[in-house]
């Protein structure tokens, strides 16, 4: 038979499936002889069954009835017994704690009948009224439904009848007036009375936690983090403590170190003669918790050693609530506290040198997000600008500029050199050029899967979103903000996308201390702790990584920053920027070429340029490898807009000037390379086996750079890579032509350049057919930004903005596949290749270059397949080498 119900004694915190988290806790500490007040846990399993079934198990009403006479005789009165009534409080708490879920009913069991006898066991009257109409309001709102303003203005209108400041000024008799008006409000809302018997209060209070599971932010809730949707709840049936017996009672918060920044000490707050959510709720001004050791010194230092007894216990930074009944203090909740991410690191660093963890276990309580929010610039502190309001932080960094209230005129001002931020009610496809051109982007609607979140988000932007307290009116060109304060078209203003503030006027952008470290301005010398705390944990997460770590770089200034930022090679270096600028010209000839002549003589006059190019960059890369990838884009790319051209040629025509020189036979090569879906088209391999020479050329300026660096005594180490294959023959056909410019090079040099030469795997059926790729490839690096486009048949210019958020919002998503590798559909491509591959070329050399090279959760699903590394844009460096590291660690 499932037992549906444990007391405290029966749990523990590893119970959390079955018990939740609040529950689990609570049984961990009652059993640790901590003073938490008597109570049960109903299980998740009952639950399940509630749901599955839509009535409570059988045996549950029975089960509880057992634990609840326990708990009376525990406490020698009975629930909601008339002379001196046992009350308590049924609280949810899930295995993860969500929104949406049920709010906590406090002081279930009482009724009109008892509270003249809780008024003469407390001495105090007007205690029992206010626990009292708080009950009424709590079930009312909560089990019952009624609308929770409906409590909150009457309570207000009786502050203001007595001139009353707080809730405290409020006397028996007004807390009894506010009962039987509370008690009118449920009857004319639910065409109930409130239910007098204490154990139907309970019964009903505890099937509404388990519908709460169902609540429609809890369910959209799960569906975005991907919690199971058949978890179910757990509920706490919880004597009650009393925080509002007086001023020697209260009630509290606390946390074992500061939370925010990390520092060492309590942290929290407390308020006197205090219920329950009070300290949150911000009815009274809290004091500061260090306040409570000149209020009640004995209690205080009872929290204190109960807290470092916690910690130690816990291992980590624990969260606290406390109340304190007539001096006698009372724990009510622990959980592993959340904290900022500087926080983490100084806290990781912190458990270690007193002893409490390890390095390794350090390192897995911290994250590569958290690293990136560290690397984000921040504005500095003191700044004079005023905070005019608050939305939400939906992508990170600090934006300075004007404020503009459309696309046309971001994009204007923005070509004009002014930093500008693109003001907006909500956004949609049509502000993408302003969002591309704004430094950030602020919206007055609009959660973290709105539109402007998930493209700002995608584009690496700044952007505050659902900043409801601001009146965008784009007609007018100007937003108002709390206060009358108005922003007009042109007025600099700053958004914060790690805090969601929003300030008027220029706040100073400050360079991220975790950022100068990386650089080399910055030394770990136990001047700055969070560089420290920095410092030591990427030395471990290096030592602990099998996953090396390259970059993505094109240029020596990139290359250069990688190297400073850990990286152990480049996996991906693109050979575009080398046909752009002025070298356009000598594209276009090579495309326009009217026999070999012409084309030999384009070709010859790009090879010293690119050759140069890369002489720069095995330079900056000397011992380390480097993957350059052949041409990639579409040949249109180089070329001239078709529709500009048109127009060019066909307003020369019409008025009868002279076409200008090139132009007609550039009209036709553009109209004949012109394509529906260049993404689709002819890109990568493909125009190398078009272009005759192409490929040569690349292959030649490669060679002859590595032959000059070594000639210089340096250590280039090359590879080449194909771009876009999805046939062996591709390949087969390519390498042979480059094994034959890497001899002829050697011969001509003298130098024996030796290179590998391997492809990427983008187009699904490369993957599909790795193993017979794998005959012509040394090495294989998954590019799986196209690979994700070609598996989804999506291109992510065009979908991220049309329809993404709606996905996201429709939890279609959890998170978009080009942040976070989709691992059932693309990691399956991934996972064919790599096993084909292997099987195939057992030394073959596995790596990644697509971005989700630099996502932490990809991070982790690349280890585990075996690969041997992964390539990420360098400012992603240090959070892959994190993740790296907490990979291996958490493998073991
Ligand atoms: P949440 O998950 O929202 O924090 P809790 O169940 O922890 O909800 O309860 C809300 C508030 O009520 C907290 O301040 C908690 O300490 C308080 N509370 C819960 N149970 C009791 C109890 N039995 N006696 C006194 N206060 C309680
Ligand atoms: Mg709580
Ligand atoms: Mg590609």
């Amino acid at each position: 038979m499932t037992t549906y119900v444990y007391d405290f004694h029966q749990g523990n915190k590893d119970l959390k499936d079955l018990l939740g988290g609040k529950g689990a806790n609570l049984a961990e500490m009652t059993n640790m002889g901590l003073p938490v007040p008597a109570g049960f846990t109903i299980t998740t399993a009952a639950c399940r069954e509630y749901l599955a079934h839509g009535k409570e198990p059988d045996a549950l009403r029975d089960e509880v009835g057992e634990h609840l006479h326990t708990l009376e005789q525990a406490m020698g009165r009975r629930l909601g017994q008339t002379d001196d009534p046992l009350l308590v409080s049924v609280r949810s708490g899930a295995k993860f704690s969500m929104p949406g879920m049920m709010d906590t009913v406090l002081n279930i069991g009482l009724s009109d009948a008892s509270v003249p006898g809780l008024a003469r066991q407390s001495g105090s009257p007007r205690f029992a009224w206010d626990s009292y109409r708080r009950l009424l309001a709590m079930f009312g709102r909560t089990v019952l439904g009624v609308d929770g303003e409906l409590f909150d203005d009457a309570v207000d209108a009786a502050k203001k009848a007595r001139g009353a400041g707080n809730d405290l000024d409020l006397d028996e008799a007004d807390l009894r007036g506010l009962a039987e008006m509370f008690k009118t409000i449920i009857r004319d809302r639910t065409g109930r009375d409130f239910p007098q018997g204490p154990r139907e209060q309970l019964d009903l209070a505890i099937r509404a936690v388990f519908d709460s599971w169902n609540g429609e932010r809890a369910r959209l809730y799960r569906r975005q983090e991907r919690i199971p949707a058949d978890l179910g709840t757990a509920v706490n049936v919880v004597a009650m403590v009393f925080g509002n017996l007086g001023m020697d009672s209260g009630t509290g918060v606390a946390f074992t170190r500061d939370p925010g920044n990390g520092d060492q000490g309590v942290y929290g707050d407390y308020l006197q003669n205090a219920q329950g959510e009070d300290v949150v709720a911000g009815i009274r001004n809290t004091l500061p918790l260090t306040a409570l050791a000149s209020i009640d010194p004995p209690a205080y230092d009872r929290l204190l050693s109960i807290m470092a007894t916690l910690e130690q216990h816990y291992r980590d930074l624990c969260d606290i609530e406390f109340t304190i009944e007539r001096n006698k203090l009372w724990m009510l909740q622990t959980r592993i506290g959340k904290r900022t991410a500087g926080a983490a690191f100084r806290i990781a660093v912190q458990l270690v040198d007193e002893g409490m963890i390890t390095m390794d276990e350090a390192l897995t309580r911290v994250t590569g997000a958290q690293l990136a929010q560290l690397m984000f610039p921040r504005f500095a502190a003191g700044g004079r600008a005023d905070r005019i309001a608050q939305g939400m932080n939906a992508s990170p960094g600090a934006a300075v500029g004007q404020a503009v209230f459309d696309s046309g005129r971001a994009v204007e001002l923005a070509a004009a050199g002014i930093p500008v931020i693109l003001i907006r009610r909500e956004t949609n496809p049509d502000d993408l050029d302003g969002m591309i051109a704004a430094q950030g982007v602020l919206t007055s609607r609009g959660g973290k899967t709105s539109h402007a979140a998930v493209v700002a988000r995608g584009m690496g932007k700044t952007c505050v979103c659902g900043a409801e307290e601001i009146d965008v009116d784009a007609h007018r060109r100007q937003a108002v903000a709390p206060g009358g304060v108005v922003v007009h078209e042109g007025d600099v203003i700053s958004i914060d996308g790690s805090s969601g503030a929003v300030y008027l006027g220029e706040v100073p952008v400050v360079p991220s201390p975790v950022v100068e470290y990386f650089e080399g301005n910055l030394v770990a010398d136990g001047s700055d702790p969070l560089v420290d705390a920095v410092h030591r944990i990427m030395t471990h997460a290096d030592g602990a990584a099998r996953l090396a770590v390259r970059a993505n770089a094109d240029t020596t200034e990139d290359a250069e920053r990688a190297r400073r930022f850990g990286a152990v090679g480049i996996g991906l270096c693109r050979t575009e920027h080398m046909f752009l600028g002025e070298r356009r010209k000598l594209v276009e000839r090579l495309i326009l070429a009217d026999g070999d002549e012409e084309a030999d003589a384009a070709l010859a006059a790009l090879l010293p340029l690119q050759r140069g190019d890369f002489v720069a960059i095995f330079t900056a890369m000397d011992g380390l490898p480097v993957t350059v990838r052949l041409l990639d884009p579409p040949l249109h790319e180089f070329l001239p807009d078709l529709t500009e051209l048109s127009v060019r040629v066909g307003v020369a025509t019409a008025t009868g000037e002279p076409v200008a020189d090139g132009d007609a036979a550039l009209l036709v090569a553009v109209r004949r390379l012109h394509e529906q879906n260049p993404m689709l088209g002819l890109r990568g391999v493909r125009l190398g086996l078009l272009i005759p020479g192409l490929v040569a050329l690349q292959v030649r300026a490669i060679a002859e750079a590595a032959a000059i660096c070594r000639g210089r005594g340096g250590d280039p180490r090359l590879e080449i890579m194909v771009p876009l294959v999805g046939a062996v023959q591709e390949l087969e056909v390519v390498r042979e032509q480059a094994e034959q410019v890497l001899e002829e090079v050697a011969v001509e040099t003298g130098v024996d350049v030796q290179a590998l030469i391997g492809t990427m795997i983008e187009v699904p059926r490369a993957a599909l057919t790795a193993g017979q790729i794998a005959g012509a490839a040394q090495f294989f690096s998954f590019g799986t930004n196209d690979l994700t486009q070609m598996s989804w048949g999506f291109s992510r210019d065009d979908v991220e903005s049309s329809f993404f958020s709606r996905y996201l919002d429709l939890g279609i998503f959890g998170v978009s596949p080009f942040e976070s590798l989709d691992r059932d559909g693309v990691g399956r491509l991934v996972q064919l290749a790599v096993d084909e591959g292997r099987a195939a070329r057992p030394e073959i050399k596995l790596g990644v270059c697509g971005e989700h090279g630099g996502d932490p959760d990809s991070v982790h699903f690349f280890h585990r397949l075996g690969l041997d590394y992964v390539s990420c844009s360098p400012f992603r460096l240090p959070v892959a080498r994190l993740e790296a590291g907490r990979a291996a660690v958490l493998d073991r």
